[in-house]
């Protein structure tokens, strides 16, 4: 029996300051000191050293980046080295919207294809300044009167421009569950007719309003596979900035295999024993979503609860 793995994207070495941020007078310092850094996002990606680290710029070097003027979000303070002796670092984020020629010659990647070769430090990182610059790119005016809005608290919220609506929002995040469902020796694993050929994942999709999460769960399953699902065990969260979700990990028992696609969501679905899964992989009929998701852990953590062998230790052999 093998222990359960750290889900990925949930390991911060960050303190986002949130009682700091509000006060402009010290994020006018943390922008004005030489020791800050600085940290850029352009078409969905960021800048990313050779040897795949973050690549931090000073101010200055930063603003080259854009034409236009960088309205920079506070993210908080980063253990930037695990050398002795270096005290947290206040780093800050934006997204370019011109370019400059500077910005077209970059390295630039984006999260999913770099999330699992940087560390999980700088991935948690990239995930929140993904997440809050997503949030930014999609309010820039007010949902009640449609005037434009201002930044408060160094990024954290906006409010809206016009004195008589003055209203405030804050940065918001979906949840979603996401569950593989188990019966017997098997899961169960589906496919959107939309998703790269022979990809297969837990089944999933967002709460919605006055529901909680274990009626979401029952729903989802019930409209994607006509399954009815007991005991159902929750086994964590992950933050999901594609382009905003928060994914809430479950297990769940069906309490019968026969299968009905009532909402058309999905194209296909299957029932897979360890050894059809293995089967399955290895001949290109199954290909998992990638280890960085939650869907992966959900899958590794069945596999694993009988077998000798991990699931990645069997896929990377
Ligand atoms: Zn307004």
């Amino acid at each position: 029996m093998s222990m359960k793995k750290d889900i990925c994207f949930t390991s911060a070495n960050f303190d986002r300051k949130a009682l700091k941020r509000s006060d402009d007078n010290w994020i006018a310092e943390q922008l004005t000191s030489d020791k800050t850094l600085f940290l850029l996002f352009w078409r969905n990606k960021f800048l990313i050293t050779d040897d795949l680290n973050i690549r931090f710029l000073d101010k200055t070097t930063a603003e080259q980046f854009c034409r236009n003027t960088i309205h920079w979000k506070y993210l908080g303070e980063v253990d930037i080295t695990e050398e002795d002796n270096n005290a947290p670092i206040s780093v800050f984020g934006a997204e370019i919207i011109e370019a400059t020629e500077i910005t077209e010659i970059a390295n630039w990647q984006s999260l999913r294809a770099i999330g699992l070769q940087i560390t999980p430090h700088d991935a948690n990182l990239l995930v929140y300044t993904q997440g809050l610059l997503n949030w930014h790119s999609i309010n820039r005016f007010c949902s009640h009167c449609g005037s434009a809005v201002e930044h408060k608290q160094a990024g954290h919220a906006l409010i809206c421009s016009n004195e008589n609506c003055a209203k405030e929002v804050f940065p918001r995040t979906d949840p979603a569950v996401i569950v593989l469902v188990h019966h017997l020796d098997a899961c169960l694993l589906g496919r959107a007719a939309s998703w790269p050929e022979n990809m297969f994942s837990c089944l999933a999709g967002f709460v919605e309003t006055g529901e909680d999460l274990k009626a979401a769960v029952r729903r989802e399953i019930f409209e994607e596979s006509g399954l009815i699902v007991s005991e159902i065990e929750y086994r964590g969260s992950q933050p999901w900035p594609f382009p905003q979700s928060l994914m809430l990990g479950f297990h769940a028992q069906a309490t019968n295999k026969e299968m009905t696609f009532h909402d058309g969501e999905l194209q296909e679905a299957r029932w897979f024993t360890r050894q059809q899964l293995l089967a399955a992989v290895s001949d290109g009929s199954l290909k998992l979503s990638s280890s960085l998701s939650i869907s992966y852990h959900l899958v590794e953590d069945w596999f694993n609860q009988n077998s000798d062998i991990t699931l990645t230790e069997h896929l990377n052999r």
